[in-house]
């Protein structure tokens, strides 16, 4: 599953550095913010990880296409892959696909 994995890494890296509070920034493409918060949540029930105050930014997906188009994607729940809202054409994310842990003591 696609936020099982985002949030593996997240606790992988909570675990390492053992912080007070952690923000991350979550690209749309690796989930959304509310799922994350309820799988870590579970994830981390009865363990030291359970004090870290998670601050979550989501960042949205946006892309440029040789057609033209420039702006933000709306995807339709989880992809690998996006296409231009405009002709169709698959075309990579500028933004979206973040993942960036920030630990604070
Ligand atoms: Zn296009």
């Amino acid at each position: 599953m696609h936020e099982q994995s985002a949030v593996q890494t997240i606790i992988e890296t909570l675990k390492t550095t053992n912080p007070k509070k952690a923000k991350i920034k979550l690209g749309m493409m690796r989930g959304e913010k509310s799922r994350i918060l309820d799988i870590f949540k579970n994830q981390v029930q009865d363990t030291p990880l359970e004090q870290i105050k998670l601050e979550i930014e989501q960042t949205p997906v946006t892309s440029r296409c040789q057609c033209g188009f420039e702006g933000t994607v709306d995807i339709p729940g989880h992809v690998h892959f996006i296409r231009c809202p405009k002709c169709s054409k698959i075309i990579d994310p500028l933004t979206g696909n973040e993942l960036e842990i920030t630990t604070e003591e």
